[in-house]
């Protein structure tokens, strides 16, 4: 079982607070899925496989998003495991980004001049199928307080890191004592001028933008950038829009990163709809991420040349400020790499 991305900080006791036990119900058992989908025995059987490799977890308001009897569902095929995830593809490796060669400091990413990142929580509230970190070591890059002293300190020493990044499995899995904690430390640090928070919590639970989060994002000191990562416009339903209505309110700046996925987005209406629907909740695209050749994730993948068709499809139907850029991240480059 690859169970490196888990589930945690669900909490299903009376006091929690609700995207807590939202989380502690969220559909983990591919069958249940399978059935609550009208799916069939052939779609469970692959389930099976799929979820032995990295395991299953859809909370239920996203799930309320996905179309029953429809196992061509955008929303879906991106939380449905299968059995294409056992094939092996040449090219498809476990750590796709080499991240391994860049950690200073437990919990600590130093990839590009002038930023960091720290993986804040290493739960996630969903479990992509595509994720390029499904095989990534959470276990030992998960600090406790004293721990986080190593990362900290490395971000003092080096006056050249004006942002920290909260990244994971999904920063926001992490509760606000911790996550306000943490921001409280970055603030200490002078020469830290931003926070960029990459989550997909306000999207799959948006209830996770309660007044706790807010309370924290909006008393920080550092300006605040969110990037959500939504895939398809069928993600934003009304309670998404409100959650983001709110992150603004308190100051933060909204952003969207998407992947290209084979048989989620991979058409021109497609990516124009959820740049329009992106707007409607006033996020703004920032990037399409060509696939990271993750091992098990190759059935998603889109070709560059196809991809870069694509977008010269979207420049001909969006303006400029809905167009997202189109990039891959290559190791041991000093940014992404427009494509
Ligand atoms: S893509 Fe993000 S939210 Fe999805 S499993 Fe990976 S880290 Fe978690």
């Amino acid at each position: 079982m690859q169970d490196n991305i888990i589930i945690a900080n669900a909490d299903d006791t009376p006091s929690a607070a609700s995207w807590q036990r939202q989380l502690s119900r969220a559909v983990r058992d591919p069958q249940t899925l399978c059935e609550r989908l009208g799916l069939g025995s052939l779609w469970q059987a692959g389930a099976h496989t799929g979820h032995a490799l990295f395991e299953t977890c859809v909370p239920e308001a996203f799930l309320a998003r996905i179309k029953p009897h429809d196992p061509n569902d955008p929303l879906l095929r991106q939380v449905l495991p299968l059995s294409n995830e056992a094939l092996e593809t040449p090219g498809f490796v476990s750590d796709p980004l080499a991240e391994a060669e860049h950690r200073p400091a437990r919990g600590l990413i130093h990839k590009y001049h002038g930023r960091v990142l720290l993986i804040a929580s290493p739960n996630c509230a969903v479990n992509c199928r595509y994720c390029f970190r499904r095989h990534f070591p959470y276990a030992d890059n998960a600090p406790s307080r004293a721990q986080w002293q190593e990362a900290l300190n490395y971000l003092r020493a080096d006056e050249s890191i004006r942002e920290a990044i909260f990244s994971g499995g999904d920063p926001l899995a992490g509760s606000d004592r911790q996550l306000a904690w943490l921001v409280g430390e970055l603030e200490g640090i002078a020469h830290l001028k931003r926070l960029r928070i990459h989550t997909r919590l306000p999207v799959v639970i948006p209830d996770r933008v309660d007044d706790a989060l807010l309370g924290w994002l909006g008393q920080a000191r550092l300006q605040t950038v969110m990037v959500l990562h939504i895939n398809h416009a069928q993600e934003i339903d009304r309670a998404v829009i409100e959650a983001c209505a709110r992150l603004q309110q308190a100051g933060v700046t909204l952003l969207n990163q998407s992947v290209l996925l084979r048989g989620v987005n991979d058409d021109v209406d497609t990516l124009a709809a959820l740049s329009e629907r992106l707007f409607d909740a006033r996020v703004l695209p920032y990037y399409l991420h060509v696939l990271d050749p993750v091992a098990g994730a190759a059935h998603f993948d889109v070709s560059d040349d196809e991809a870069r068709e694509l977008v010269a499809g979207l420049r001909q139907q969006l303006p400029g400020f809905l167009m997202p850029r189109l990039v891959r991240e290559i190791p041991g480059e000093a940014s992404k790499t427009p494509l």
